[in-house]
């Protein structure tokens, strides 16, 4: 795991080259002197930008310097070099300027985008939810596959832990019959999931519920289908996470408890006594967790019916049923 230290990072504003500037200075949006700023083109903020990103750490720094332009810009990214040497105006410099120094102290893309692609919809993210992931992306379509192939769309399911509202979301447009109860402790990210439901029009097919784990739940509840990407990480593994991740998606969202293990625990108990018969539980988990929980839902009533992949071919999406 790669281990940053965010407080080496500096923080000077990529500074502005107006009437605060003494006139002899030059300006920065790399951290590399330049020329004045409104010399820039679209390729030379992409050039500076990508170098300043590079120097706090960022990973793909031309990439992400280009994502945010083509954000500012409203254009698809490889238009960007179809009008390489366009002027930018002083307010796309100054939108340009603030977000790649945002993205300078390791703010991800997303949040500053403000929303990200799942399954091809588009959730709004923010400092109260995790922000999406493709690997997530292999869960949601496993749960869609399952209840169109068993219940024809249908089915009642529960997305424990919902965060942005991601799977829920991508299960209800892919299985319209579903009646899907998507809880999380955090009022913050259900109001949000909320709003992301609303906003992909599935939002009367989902019921949100803020519940400590099933605490809320009525106890007669039972679902065909419980999926889950509970918080995985362990206290140990907190502090060396890349700050886009440590900094910036809540604790609540990562904290799986010492060994990282605590939610899944949690599940092979209570999930038992909340699946119809022929329910199943499916669950994402952590880099070099799958023989643990392989062995946890081996045993007590369950069984493993398939582990799945992520596309870097880490096992990554346990499926399991009650025998
Ligand atoms: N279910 C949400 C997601 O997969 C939130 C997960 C979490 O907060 N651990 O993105």
């Amino acid at each position: 795991m790669r281990h940053y230290d965010t407080r080496n990072v500096r923080t000077e504003l990529p500074c502005h080259n107006g009437a605060h500037s003494p006139p002899s200075s030059s300006c920065s949006i790399a951290g590399a002197e330049v020329e004045p700023l409104k010399l820039l083109n679209v390729l030379g903020v992409i050039q500076k930008s990508a170098e300043y990103l590079a120097k706090r750490g960022v990973d793909s720094p031309r990439l992400q310097a280009e994502l945010i332009l083509a954000h500012i810009l409203s254009v698809p990214r490889l238009q960007l070099y179809l009008d390489y040497s366009r002027q930018l105006t002083t307010g796309e410099m100054d939108r340009a300027r603030e977000l790649v120094r945002r993205r300078g102290t390791r703010e991800p893309l997303q949040h500053l985008l403000q929303s990200t692609s799942f399954c091809g919809f588009d959730i709004e993210v923010n400092r109260s939810v995790l922000v999406p992931r493709p690997e997530t992306e292999i869960l949601a379509e496993k749960a869609w596959q399952f209840l169109k192939k068993n219940f024809a769309g249908g089915g009642k399911v529960l997305d424990f832990g919902t965060g942005s509202g991601c799977i829920a979301i991508a299960i209800a447009n892919h299985s319209p019959e579903a009646q899907i109860l998507a809880i999380d402790i955090s009022k913050e990210a259900l109001q949000l999931a909320r709003t992301n439901a609303e906003k992909n029009k599935v939002a009367e097919k989902i019921t949100f519920l803020q519940s400590d784990r099933f605490t809320a739940i009525p106890p007669e509840s039972k679902f065909d289908l419980i999926v889950s990407n509970p918080p995985y990480i362990s206290k140990e593994e907190i502090p060396s996470l890349m700050p886009e991740v440590r900094e910036f998606d809540p604790i609540l969202a990562l904290d799986g408890g010492d060994d990282g293990l605590i939610f899944y625990r949690y599940l092979v108990k209570e999930a038992a006594l909340r699946l119809n018969d022929g329910g199943k539980l499916m669950m994402e988990f952590g880099d070099g967790q799958s023989l643990t929980l392989q062995h946890l839902f081996g045993k007590d009533g369950w069984k493993v019916d398939s582990v799945l992949e992520d596309y870097t071919g880490r096992s990554r999406v346990l499926v399991a049923s009650r025998r």
